[in-house]
């Protein structure tokens, strides 16, 4: 039998919350550490959908990378969406476990996921906070391509979502060093690393962040940007994490959700 803190402590192993950025609230959220884990499913985000999937699995885990309580909360009354997917997972003896910005910053992390889909070469953390870890990855494509083309393959690697991948920068402008940082990664945009590669691909780029990379890049030079859906850029990692979980904890089932939870539902294109 697996107990849930053999499960922590294995989560604990692949991605130390020490690694934890200050603001972040990893970790056990939900469940008892003495209760049985057969079944583990895997998803971006604890939302109504992923916990109906979970239950309907019978799945005694729901490790997910998003922290469902991440601020101060002084109720989980049932008529609150929080308290009411919390109870749902209570009910159905169902825990929730957060891995997060600590499982961003390892070899094997969300942004090193992203760096090994486009084969980026000696890739390295855009910013390094222990040897080899960090957050963000910068490498070089193993041939120059154009913007437009490493946007079509990026199209290409991460899950379909409405919002698809939006480009600032010309189409045919070449692109050989790529940086990646999967999740919102505007604070990363002033990092020398950042500003010397030829793209930057992150997700949740808002419009003052971008804007003044774009003018920046004028006067000073800088990255073409690529945004992407949150959810995919990080959606791409739960297969890794589970893998890295079945070979911890054998006689485990690990299932990752194919659920889209990225909140956009569609676009009009002008
Ligand atoms: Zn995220």
């Amino acid at each position: 039998m697996t107990t849930l803190a053999e499960v922590q402590a294995v989560v604990e192993r692949l991605w130390p919350t020490s690694g934890a950025e200050a603001w972040d609230a990893p970790g056990l959220i939900a469940g008892d550490p003495a209760g049985e884990v057969r079944r583990i499913v895997l998803a971006v985000d604890a939302v109504a959908d992923t916990i109906d999937e979970a239950l309907a699995a019978q799945a005694d885990l729901l490790l997910v990378h998003h922290p469902l309580l991440l601020r101060g909360v002084t109720t989980v009354a049932e008529s609150t969406a929080k308290g009411a997917l919390l109870a749902r997972l209570i009910r159905g003896r169902c825990a929730l476990l957060a891995a997060h910005t600590n499982a961003d910053i390892v070899a094997t992390g969300t942004s090193a996921r992203l760096a090994a889909l486009l084969q980026l070469r000696d890739a390295v953390p855009i910013v390094e906070t222990a040897p080899g870890l960090g957050l963000g990855r910068v490498g070089a494509l193993a041939e120059s391509t154009t913007l437009g083309a490493l946007a079509r393959r990026l199209a290409g690697i991460l899950p379909p979502t409405a919002t698809g991948v939006r480009v600032a920068g010309a189409f045919d402008r070449p692109v050989r060093t790529v940086a990646v940082c999967g999740g919102a990664g505007d604070s990363l945009l002033g990092e020398p690393l950042v500003r010397g590669a030829d793209a930057y691909v992150t997700a949740d780029l808002r419009h003052h962040p971008a804007s003044e990379a774009v003018e920046s890049a004028r006067v000073a030079g800088g990255p073409a940007l690529i945004d992407v859906s949150h959810w995919a850029s990080e959606w791409l990692w739960l297969e890794v994490a589970a893998e890295e979980l079945r070979a911890a904890l054998p006689g485990v089932e690990v299932a990752v959700s194919e659920l889209r939870t990225d909140p956009w539902d569609f676009v009009v294109v002008q």
